[in-house]
């Protein structure tokens, strides 16, 4: 299984483009040792040819086209075979409405997360400008089903959707049930050929039983590293919420990640969806080598790894 990082930033990117915080200001003055990053999203292949992604970025056009694997062969074409969704957030969905050029699109997501992209959405016309021009394909909460390339054939993939406490998008705040389980996923995809498990994680509100279980043999652990602590925003006085509030689990304290997850047996384990306020965005920080002594490691736009 062959995974690149297409972008390993949270919501807003690094730098953001609103923020003069001590990341996303010294990232511009040249003051510390980082690297920007563009919106989270993953690209996925069993063979080397047919390729998924996982969530569909703001930045997806620049991020296809920096990844020759994802470009046409040929005339009008794609070697994307469908698009998965983890949940209904802007910084996963948005970039869908960039693939709109009269182009047939397969997309996996929970019911949840489908209705709240296509109901009462009039941008979401632009994806029907033909008949099946989208082709949704059900995520049903703990089912391992076959991963099918466009054409409805078999992949070598297999995918099982975790269902992880997340909340609602923000612009659905209010309009729908905030309750329902699967409006936030974790996948893990499965290869057939080889048993290889790649567990993807990139927002998990609080680490459950089931968290853990899906983790349980995975080659390789991509987990939500949004925030390092539960004030990050809160602190400097940018949005009066905790990290848990905005359902992401901070990655330091006793109760974080780093710690919760210390025992998994995953050979890679590498933290994605970091927001611009992470100190371990900061190659020479703190925090940065707390996450190395753990032998985790901090994603980066262009990461490969082969599973
Ligand atoms: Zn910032």
């Amino acid at each position: 299984m062959f995974v690149r990082v297409l972008g390993s930033a949270a919501g807003g990117g690094f730098p953001q483009w609103n923020c003069a915080c001590a990341n996303c200001g010294g990232m511009r003055k040249g003051l510390i040792t980082a690297s920007p990053r563009t919106e989270e999203s993953i690209a996925l292949s069993a063979d080397g040819t047919t390729w998924f992604l996982i969530n569909a970025s703001p930045d997806i056009r620049a991020q296809i086209e920096r990844f020759d694997a994802l470009h046409p062969r040929q005339s009008r074409s794609t070697p994307i075979q469908a698009i998965f969704l983890t949940n209904g957030d802007l910084d996963h969905c948005l970039g869908l409405l960039s693939l709109r050029e009269n182009h047939r699109l397969v997309l996996y997501a929970t019911d949840s997360v489908r209705r709240g992209f296509t109901e009462g959405n009039v941008l979401y016309r632009t994806l029907q400008r033909f008949a099946d021009q989208v082709t949704w394909r059900t995520l049903k909460p703990d089912v391992e089903e076959p991963v099918l390339l466009a054409d409805g054939r078999p992949s070598e993939l297999t995918v099982t959707a975790v269902a992880v406490p997340g909340k609602l998008p923000i612009h659905l705040e209010g309009l729908v049930s905030s309750g329902e389980a699967d409006v936030n996923v974790g996948l893990r995809f499965r290869q057939l050929t080889n048993g290889n498990v790649l567990a993807y994680f990139p927002a998990v509100g609080r680490i459950t039983s089931s968290v853990f279980n899906a983790l349980e043999g995975a080659g390789c652990v991509m987990f939500d590293g949004t925030f390092w602590s539960s004030d990050e925003l809160s602190a400097p006085g940018f949005l009066a919420k905790s990290a848990e509030d905005l359902a992401h689990c901070p990655v330091g304290g006793s109760e974080g990640s780093l710690s919760m997850l210390s025992n998994i047996a995953a050979p890679r384990r590498v933290f994605i969806h970091i927001n611009n306020t992470n100190p371990m965005l900061r190659e020479d920080s703190r925090e940065r080598k707390l996450v190395e002594a753990a032998r985790w490691e901090v994603a980066w736009d262009g990461m490969e790894i082969l599973l």
